[in-house]
């Protein structure tokens, strides 16, 4: 709401930030775009500048407002983005080299990437993506799976990885496991160091996982995402080689509602959705009568509603959650059984949004 007081506040402010390079205030020369405001104060905005100082007395300024209690800026130009936001850029602490790369390049090797998404924790986001990784690779294709859920990592759990990467020429080197290249955030911080990270740190977090990781030649890079909609997704949405959004979901309503900003949320940064998963939809009985633990069709009803693909329903399967807690994918380790299956259509449906 462009007339909600915050908002009116911080452009104020922001009018009082000089562009070094006219002279005139970063708001008449059009540099702040999209500047939101949630109601819990956390402040947004987009700022097209590759300068590094120009970007941090913006923060400063918006950040002096009263009832901002945080403010999260995206540098928008090219060059210089990673210092831009907020001086953060290496919260991970990695040897790095002196020129800042800007992950595009990074990522010359990697044709397509898929962010996976959820609004919730817990409704099924990580073992998706894990199972989805695998199921793409068994169809020959190149894939890698970037776990940047920084707030609940769990791949080191699902694919049972525990030693840190090893780096080679300043680059992390990705595990190899069940066919994917797999590189968890989870195998380089701790997680209760990255739950007090801001805004700048986040984005920073993933601009490293996709920039300092050897990630190859790839057809496909799966990234299983923080849930909610925030800052990660507003930096990956930078990323020109995002391909598009697989959202997951439960059926109940409270987590529809998540779903519809989650889309809204992709469609304004113009990242395609490719569809939505609705998952643990039923639990099967012997007799293969079906109880609709949460609702039946929930998610399947709000994909059509907001005009994206519904790409099917998983049930609850014990054997999934058994096998992926033993850190083997259930794609991997029971090909034949029904979750199984049901990932390897999932996806030959994923796998025809994009070109390998
Ligand atoms: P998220 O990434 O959304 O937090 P997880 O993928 O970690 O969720 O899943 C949460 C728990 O639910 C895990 O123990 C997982 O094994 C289990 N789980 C997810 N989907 C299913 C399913 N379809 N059937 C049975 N268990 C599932």
């Amino acid at each position: 709401m462009p007339n909600d007081p915050l908002i009116m506040r911080v452009r104020a402010a922001l009018a009082a930030v000089k562009n070094p390079a006219s002279g005139r205030s970063i708001i008449a020369d059009g540099l702040v775009q999209g500047l939101s405001a949630s109601p819990a104060g956390v402040v947004r905005f987009t700022l097209e500048s590759a300068s590094p100082e120009l970007s941090r007395a913006a923060t400063k300024a918006a950040e002096a407002v009263e009832g901002a209690e945080r403010v999260v800026v995206v540098a928008t130009a090219h060059k210089g983005a990673q210092e831009a936001a907020g001086g953060h850029s290496n919260p991970m602490g990695l040897q790095k080299k002196q020129r800042i790369e800007d992950a595009g390049d990074a990522l010359s090797g990697v044709r397509n990437i898929i962010a996976v998404a959820s609004g919730k924790g817990g409704v099924g986001k990580s073992t998706v993506a894990a199972n989805l990784a695998v199921a793409l690779a068994k169809r020959g294709l190149k894939v890698g799976l970037m776990d940047a859920d920084i707030y609940g990592p769990s791949l080191p759990i699902l694919f049972g990885l525990t030693k840190r990467p090893e780096t080679r020429d300043g680059k992390l080197i990705p595990a190899e496991a069940f066919g994917v290249k797999a590189m968890s955030i989870g195998l380089l911080v701790e997680p209760e160091r990255a739950l007090a990270w801001r805004g700048p740190m986040v984005m920073g977090a993933i601009r490293q996982l996709m920039s300092d990781v050897d990630w190859g030649t790839l057809d496909v890079l799966v990234i299983d995402t923080p849930p909610g909609t925030g800052d990660a997704h507003l930096t990956l949405a930078q990323s020109k080689k995002l391909t598009g959004a697989v959202i997951v979901s439960t059926p109940q309503e409270l987590a529809l509602a998540d779903v519809r900003r989650g889309i809204e949320l992709f469609r304004k940064v113009d990242t395609p959705i490719l569809g939505v998963v609705e998952n643990m939809a039923w639990l099967e009985g012997a007799n293969g009568a079906r109880t609709y633990l949460f609702g039946e069709g929930g998610a399947e009803r709000a994909a059509k509603e907001l005009g994206a693909p519904f790409l099917g329903a998983l049930p609850i399967y014990p054997d999934l959650r058994e096998a992926s807690d033993a850190g083997t994918p259930i794609v991997a380790s029971a090909p034949d059984s029904p979750a199984a299956k049901a990932f390897t259509s999932l996806a030959e449906r994923v796998a025809s949004t994009f070109t390998a």
